[in-house]
């Protein structure tokens, strides 16, 4: 492989040409690295990509499922690194590493779904490059965050040349690996409303082994007064191309005291809405009855952290 550094397309990047060669495996494409977003914005298009840790995106070249034209690495930009609180949100960077947001004392006081899910992802050295952003952009319809972030109401911050926007996680995730990012947009943050006091939640999935992809898994969040149940909402992952919020769990859980006897009753209504197909990790039956048990374990979970006082 040969590389040859070029001049900045802006006069400050960073540009190098990569090219052919036959022990590469991923096609041809030049690697840009801005240093600011403004930089970015002006790289990112039809032809070029952003890049993040490359967790996915590299793999996916290396198997020319993916055969950008250019490169544009977003690690030299720190603004979108950064983790911080605004009093109603907690806005985390696009590009924070999820290693770095899961020991990150903001996310663990405020939002500890986000750094209780981010535990579930790969092993600790996938995680120190894999970014919150990448992960969310990437939308792989398996993985833990997209579905956290649904569970939570978050809201994604996109930018473009054309200006910003923001657009709720239900409504960013279209598909398997299909988002609203339009190709000259980049996602620069994601803002996570903190977690109530009278709220817990909580996340259980099911893996073949410790560090894999889910073969189903369920996030929760519930609000309660005193012993009564106040808001309850229930998402599933790994069952269709994107995060599914159970329907009617309200009027199953909301405005009683909780027990087992509800959340069994609600773990039937999430076996009746689960996804009934058969693939190499489940049968249509199996999978049925690792939601119906995942689903219930999920609200005892969430329930019990308000018994033992932990958020
Ligand atoms: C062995 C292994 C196990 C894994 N296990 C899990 C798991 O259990 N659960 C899980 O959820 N994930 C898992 N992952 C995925 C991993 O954790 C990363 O989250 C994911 O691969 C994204 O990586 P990245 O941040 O490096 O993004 P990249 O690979 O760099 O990018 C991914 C995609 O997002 C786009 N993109 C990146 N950043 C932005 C941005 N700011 N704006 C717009 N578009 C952007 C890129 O163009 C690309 O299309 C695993 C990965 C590996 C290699």
């Amino acid at each position: 492989m040969s590389l040859s550094v070029l001049n900045g397309t802006t006069g400050h990047s960073e540009s190098k040409s990569v090219t052919k060669d036959k022990n590469m495996r991923p096609a041809t494409f030049e690697y840009l690295a801005p240093k600011t977003l403004e930089e970015a914005l002006e790289l990112v298009g039809d032809d070029s990509r952003p890049l993040a840790g490359g967790q996915s995106l590299i793999a996916l070249m290396n198997l020319r499922f993916a055969t950008p034209e250019a490169l544009v690495d977003l690690q030299g930009i720190p603004d979108l690194t950064r983790i911080s609180d605004d009093g109603e949100f907690i806005r985390i960077g696009a590009m924070a590493s999820q290693a770095d947001t899961e020991t990150n004392s903001i996310v663990l006081n405020s939002v500890p779904l986000v750094a209780e899910c981010i535990r579930e992802i790969g092993h600790w050295q996938i995680r120190t490059r894999g970014t919150v952003g990448g992960n969310l952009a990437h939308s792989d319809p398996a993985s833990e965050l997209p579905a956290v972030m649904v569970t939570l109401g978050a809201h994604y911050h996109l930018a473009s040349k054309r200006g910003e926007r923001k657009i709720p996680a239900v409504e960013f995730h279209q598909g398997a690996y299909d988002t609203a990012l339009d190709p000259d947009e980049i996602l620069t943050h994601i803002a996570v409303p903190k977690q109530k006091p009278t709220e817990r939640s909580a996340l259980n999935e099911s893996v073949r082994a410790a560090g894999a992809y889910a073969i189903a898994g369920t996030t929760s969040i519930l609000e309660r007064n005193n012993e009564t149940c106040l808001r309850a909402k229930l998402v599933l992952f790994a069952t269709g191309s994107k995060p599914y919020e159970v329907q009617g769990l309200n009027s199953v859980l909301v405005g009683k005291e909780l027990n087992s006897g509800s959340f069994s009753e609600a773990s039937e209504l999430v076996a009746s809405q689960a996804p009934h197909f058969d693939d190499f990790h489940a049968t249509a039956e199996q999978r049925k009855q690792i939601f119906r048990a995942l689903s219930e374990r999920v609200l005892q979970e969430t329930w019990q952290k308000f018994q033992v006082g932990s958020s």
